[in-house]
């Protein structure tokens, strides 16, 4: 059975590069009927934090990508690492070193000299190194033959065992390196299918070598292309949000965030719209594009509109309930706000804007937009708005229903010979502040009575 893999440095935040490289790994796995697991790759103890695992944690959850196995941890395997590296010295595939930093970087100084790229010479290979005084371990790299990357995205790319040299895997303070532990977790794990960003193309021949010499099988790879910002480098922190957190908290849905990564290197024809269920059923590697991505904010602004029209109103006045109060309005002092949410959802890109447009049911608004006002608050706004006050003055409490309010606006339209935009308009400015809200009698029906006939007065003040 297919069996994948997410495996984060948590050495920072959940970045939206990692959360597509887990959402590949999560549906390949689901489409498959395999398994997916979490493993927290924490060997570099300076760099590894407690809180950025938190971070991977939260950012896995809220995205709803939920692993069969783990999160297994590196830093509680070191004794398994050892072990094989063990097995590999003893069996000669690996062996100590000593070199010291004045030989390396004389060695690294003459290849440049020589225009060769800088490797290691394999000094140490044939001698024989005391185990007491401080060394490292390297992998023996064969030294000839071709090694085969059959990438399920890239297709075949060779590496000449040339090219590369023997690793080390082992540093000389005892930590077992990046390239062996990953091995060993990924055979340890049966794991089938490793997909990752393809920074670690070069790292897989050098991963196969040292499966090979371990008797092992490796798995399929598939490296997946980077992600570019609008200025085509690789997406950083410089263009702007980068971690699946900060997309939560600008107000976007976790299944327009996934829709949106899907998509970022992966096509289904030109179908843009796609339910997590939806994803699982069609994705494959094969569709995965070789070229880079580029990160279009505009797009995961569409996809999430999108998603706040399509949800569940009440479910998006559960998450839209934070944002107001982010902005000091407790929604239980005012309208339904599952209405509200009816009446605004399709208005907003985010729930962040959601939110600062449906303020104006929950309390006044300070000031006027100064560009509504000096269209809509003209002198020849005057008359509506008193002959809107008076008939709202009028009805009864139970009478404010959008039936009777769309009755009175229509009315005083009709008695002054006025289009009915000329009425509404005006009065929409006056107790929204801006010309631009649901339908009039609603949004008279969401601010209420007192805080209407409040800002008509304050409005022709
Ligand atoms: N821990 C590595 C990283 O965060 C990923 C290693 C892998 O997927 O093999 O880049």
């Amino acid at each position: 059975t297919v069996r994948t893999r997410f495996a984060p440095s948590p050495t920072g935040y959940l970045h939206v590069g990692g959360a597509r490289t887990a959402l590949f790994c999560y549906l390949y796995a689901r489409r498959h009927g395999g398994q997916f697991i979490l493993r927290i790759e924490d060997t570099d103890l300076e760099r590894s934090t407690a809180e950025s695992v938190n971070a991977i944690l939260e950012g896995m959850t809220w995205l709803g990508l939920d692993y069969d196995e783990g999160p297994f941890y590196q830093t509680q395997r070191f004794d398994r690492y050892n072990q094989v590296i063990e097995e590999l010295l003893a069996k000669g595939l690996a062996y100590r070193c000593d070199c010291s930093k004045e030989r390396l970087e004389k060695l690294r100084v003459d290849q440049l000299a020589r225009k060769q790229k800088p490797r290691y010479d394999g000094h140490c290979r044939n001698r024989s190194v005391d185990p007491r005084h401080p060394h490292v371990i390297r992998f023996k790299n064969p030294v000839d033959g071709v090694v085969i990357v059959d990438d399920l995205i890239r297709g075949r790319v060779p590496f000449a065992n040339e090219e590369l040299d023997d690793l080390i895997i082992r540093r000389s303070d005892g930590a077992p390196t990046y390239n062996l532990s990953v091995v060993v977790d990924d055979a340890d794990m049966r794991i089938t299918h490793v997909i990752r960003g393809d920074d670690h193309l070069n790292n897989t021949p050098r991963q196969i070598n040292i499966l090979r010499a371990l008797g092992l099988e490796p798995p399929r790879y598939a490296h997946v292309p980077m992600i570019l910002g609008p200025d085509g480098t690789r997406l950083s922190k410089r263009h702007g949000a980068v971690s699946v957190i900060a997309y939560r908290d600008l107000g976007y849905l976790p299944e327009a965030l996934l829709n949106y990564l899907v998509r970022l290197g992966w096509s289904y024809g030109d179908r843009e719209i796609f339910s997590l269920d939806e994803m699982i059923e069609l994705f494959d590697l094969s569709d995965v594009n070789k070229a880079a991505s580029s990160f279009n904010t505009s797009k995961l602004d569409w996809l999430n509109q999108q998603y706040l029209q399509r949800s569940d109103p009440a479910r998006i006045a559960r998450l839209l309930s934070p944002h107001l109060g982010q902005l000091g309005i407790d929604p239980a002092t005012g309208p339904d706000l599952v209405e509200v949410v009816r009446a605004q959802a399709a208005r907003a890109k985010t729930l962040v804007e959601l939110a600062e447009i449906s303020a104006f049911c929950y309390r006044d608004f300070e000031d006027f937009d100064p560009e509504s006002a000096k269209k809509h608050l003209c002198q020849a706004a005057r008359e509506p708005l008193e002959r809107l006050r008076a008939a709202f003055e009028l009805l009864a409490f139970e009478d404010w229903t959008s039936e009777q309010l769309k009755h009175v606006v229509e009315g005083v339209a009709q008695e002054l010979k006025l289009n009915l935009g000329k009425v509404a308009q005006p009065l929409r400015v006056a107790i929204v502040g801006r010309a631009a809200s649901p339908g009039i009698e609603e949004t008279l029906r969401l601010v209420g009575k007192e805080a209407t006939l409040r800002r008509i007065d304050k409005a022709l003040a």
